[in-house]
């Protein structure tokens, strides 16, 4: 259920409504808008409207969330997305990310030359890989902690904020020394005790769509984490398992437009993941952007052909600038900030 607060309610008022709807065993969580602040009680329906809230001083009207995600909706937002503060660099609203760096952080030549790259390019945030999901479990698996200090020392260098992915609980505490967001991978999507975890961490979250996944179950488990407290949480598309063999995944970009109606949370695209190779990515990358996407996580290597994973789709360092430049048109067409300005 969702309590619509009048414009005049007091702190008392809220307190009062808070009370009744926690003595149902049921959680409350106030969300605080530009028009209006709402409070969403979270938990057994009927119990809820047995307090019969309406016409409770404070209390405008109560409006039931018909969705199973409740906190993900943009309902509870009345409409207004909800725009992320990660280390200053904002994403969400007219605010544009574009995150950029390796596939996996190999080296520290290869991460730090990547981040200076993508810096001076206009990257709002540095991507890189500790711990990968490789599908053959003779690949390569991630430098682990070492790749962790050298994220720091990246960081450190350029002040770009860092987004880096965790597989296993064990290794949240290292993994959240250095992430400004943490990634929840695609093969992960589902993990409901890793997405509980990083909710209650509340470090951000960048949870990408599973391979085989609908839009809903996506924002079931965007709902893991905020149940935990953790508000700031962004959806990231990256390619669906369809008919198609020209291409690893069909890049399903519907869905961008599509989840800015379902829910308030920032919505980005991974364009590298989709069509595995470095000639689609700028294409893809632009029509993301010009869908109104939040941003776009990109991979980018000094040397592709040597890379450990990934190689084929990853844009060249020396690529990038440019590459970033026309994003930048491109976003400026949906009416999103130009990042490459904030950067210049
Ligand atoms: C990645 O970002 O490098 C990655 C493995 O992504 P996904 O989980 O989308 O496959
Ligand atoms: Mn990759």
């Amino acid at each position: 259920m969702m309590i619509v607060m009048k414009p005049d309610a007091t702190e008392e008022h809220f307190r009062a409504i808070i009370e009744r709807i926690e003595s149902t065993g049921a959680r409350a969580r106030v969300s605080s808008g530009v028009e209006v602040t709402t409070i969403a009680a979270i938990g057994d329906r009927e119990h809820i409207a047995r307090l019969d809230l309406d016409g409770s001083p404070g209390v405008d009207r109560v409006i039931p969330i018909l969705k199973p995600y409740k906190l993900a909706s943009a309902q509870i937002r009345h409409g207004e997305r909800s725009v992320l503060d990660i280390g200053g660099r904002r994403v969400g609203g007219d605010h544009f990310a574009l995150i950029a760096g390796p596939c996996t952080v190999e080296s520290r030549d290869q991460l730090l030359t990547t981040a200076d790259s993508v810096n001076a390019g206009g990257a709002t945030m540095l991507r890189g890989g500790a711990y990968k999901p490789r599908t053959s479990p003779y690949a390569f698996q991630g430098l682990g902690t070492e790749a962790l200090l050298l994220l720091a020392e990246a960081k450190a260098r350029t002040g770009l904020p860092v987004v880096t992915e965790l597989m296993d609980a064990r290794d949240l505490e290292p993994v959240l020394g250095v992430a400004d967001v943490v990634q929840i991978g695609a093969r992960n999507m589902q993990n409901y005790a890793l997405l509980t975890e990083v909710g209650r961490s509340g470090c951000p979250a960048l949870i990408k769509r599973g391979l085989s996944s609908t839009l809903e179950e996506l924002l079931m488990s965007a709902e893991y984490v905020l149940k935990e407290g953790n508000e700031n949480v962004i959806l990231c598309e990256r390619g669906i398992r369809t008919f198609e063999t020209a291409y690893r995944f069909t890049l399903d970009l519907t869905a961008v437009p599509m989840l800015q109606q379902l829910t308030h949370l920032p919505v980005i695209v991974d364009p590298s993941h989709a069509p595995g190779r470095r000639d689609l990515v700028e294409p893809l990358s632009l029509a993301a952007a010009a869908a109104g996407a939040d941003g776009i996580i990109v991979e980018v290597h000094p040397a592709p052909e040597q890379a450990l994973c990934d190689g084929p789709q990853q844009l060249r360092t020396e690529d990038f600038a440019r590459y970033a430049q026309k994003v930048a048109t491109a976003a400026a067409v949906a009416d999103k900030t130009s990042f490459i300005a904030a950067a210049a």
